[in-house]
Parts: C-alpha cells; structure tokens; sequence
C-alpha cells in the first residue's frame, strides 16, 4: 500500500493512495489506524513528506559506481551520518541553493522508514522493523563537505532533505530501478542490487547505534552520476514501485 500524508482544507491529514484517490486514514499510521468514508483526489491535496523522522540515518558511498566517481575506496563497513531533521522537505517543495555555496549536488537515494523503535535489530528481523520505502534526495553542497572533512554542514542545511511521494510498504527493496533527473536530463540511473551493504544490513548496523523510532529514515547512499544543479532547476528522483519525488531549486531563503 502507499501511505500518504497531505494537506486538505487547510489540516494535516494521511491516508493511502490508490492512482489518483486517496482513502483518508484515521489515527496514526505507525500505530493504530483505520480508513475513513472519505475519499479525496490527489489533485485537491498538497502532498507533504510522507514522515516526519526525527532524525535522518544516512549512508555515504554505498554504491560501488559512486565510490569510484568520488574516487574514495570501498569502504570496510557502512559510513554513517545524520541529517537533522529540520533538513525535512516535501514533494513540489523548494531546495534552497546556501550562498555560501557554489556546488549543489542531487543524490537519488531509496529511503527506509522505520515503523518500530528498533533498538540491536538482527538483520534477519529486519522487516518486522521497517514500514515501508520512500524516495528521498540527499542535498549536498558539496564544497562545503568536502572542505569541512565531515558531512554535518555540508548536508544539513534546512530543505536539504526532500522525501516522497509516499511510503510504500510492499516492495522488495533489493532490485529497484533508481533514477535521478535534473530538469529533463537523466544523471543518474542504478539498481538496488548495487549496493555494497543491504537495506537489513543496515538495519542491523544501524540500529546497534542508536535507537530507530517509527518515522525515522535510513537514506542508503546514492549511485554514481552526481551532480551540481542550479537555481531554477527542477530535480526528479524516480524509484520503481514508489513513484517520483520532484524539487525545485530557489535561491536561499532568508
Ligand atoms: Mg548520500
């Protein structure tokens, strides 16, 4: 099924989205909820990020072809950092390019909401802690991260954390086409089956960290064909069975 969480009338409301109608939910997605009378057309709502994680788990360099274009070596284990959550982003929402940057990147990424508090989750329960994928678009002012040396700054600007368009949660996260598009040129197109360390992998590494709650986002790392983007772009991130996650890119908003 496809969760959504939108703006109708004027209230935040979630529901699930069959082509283009929406079942509006009562109650809370990540516990108890059942389906309203109330149907409504994808057109009349504003779609907003599908969660609100209260922190973003991301993984750097999980694709062998995008180690290779940063000419960084395979690494060893998964490379860890947080995007914090005031980075979230909607579906149609602007990217605010900083101006203290000039080298905005796109990262297509398949992101993993979490659906339970998982706390030294073993890979092989991995699912019973995962609610459903997104599409998500790790924003990088790549100057800024690769002259800081670490990553906070360079990836945690507000708006840097677009997800979308909703969460699906029957898919099999291993052999997913994953695209990237700037305006109408493709930049990035992958598979799943690419990534060095596995969506349950990851659960399991992860979550022998720190405590995962229902809503946070694993972003699992994006494949080769990054790229700088400018103001007035219009960025697409595309995965199969999820749908596509489009942003815009503004000069910063102050
Ligand atoms: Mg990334």
């Amino acid at each position: 099924m496809k969760y959504v969480r939108f703006l109708w009338k004027n209230e935040v409301a979630c529901g699930i989205l069959s082509g283009d109608r929406i079942n509006i939910l009562q109650g809370d997605i990540f516990s108890e909820h059942t389906p309203t009378d109330h149907i409504v057309g994808l057109n009349e709502v504003k779609l907003l990020a599908p969660c609100k994680p209260s922190k973003a788990v991301c993984i750097g360099l999980n694709y062998r072809d995008h180690a290779e274009e940063m000419k960084s070596e395979l690494p060893k284990e998964p490379l860890m950092f947080l995007k914090p959550s005031s980075a979230l982003n909607d579906p149609d929402g602007e990217v605010c390019y900083p101006s203290i940057s000039n080298n905005l990147h796109h990262e297509a990424e398949l992101a993993v909401v979490i659906g339970k508090t998982s706390r030294h989750v073993k890979a092989a329960q991995a699912d019973e802690y995962i609610f459903g994928y997104t599409c998500a678009n790790d924003v990088t002012a790549r100057d800024i991260q690769k002259g800081d040396g670490q990553w906070t700054r360079g990836k945690g600007f507000d708006t840097f954390l677009p997800l979308g368009p909703c969460i699906e949660t029957e898919l099999d996260p291993h052999t997913l086409e994953i695209k990237g598009w700037v305006n109408d040129e493709l930049r990035q197109s992958s598979n799943t089956n690419n990534l060095i360390f596995s969506v349950p992998y990851l659960v399991e590494f992860v979550s022998k960290v720190m405590t995962l709650y229902p809503g946070d986002v694993i972003l699992t790392g994006t494949p080769s064909g990054v790229g700088p983007m400018q103001v007035g772009d219009k960025v697409t991130v595309e995965i199969a069975g999820i749908g596509s996650l489009q942003n815009h890119i503004v000069a910063e908003c102050e």
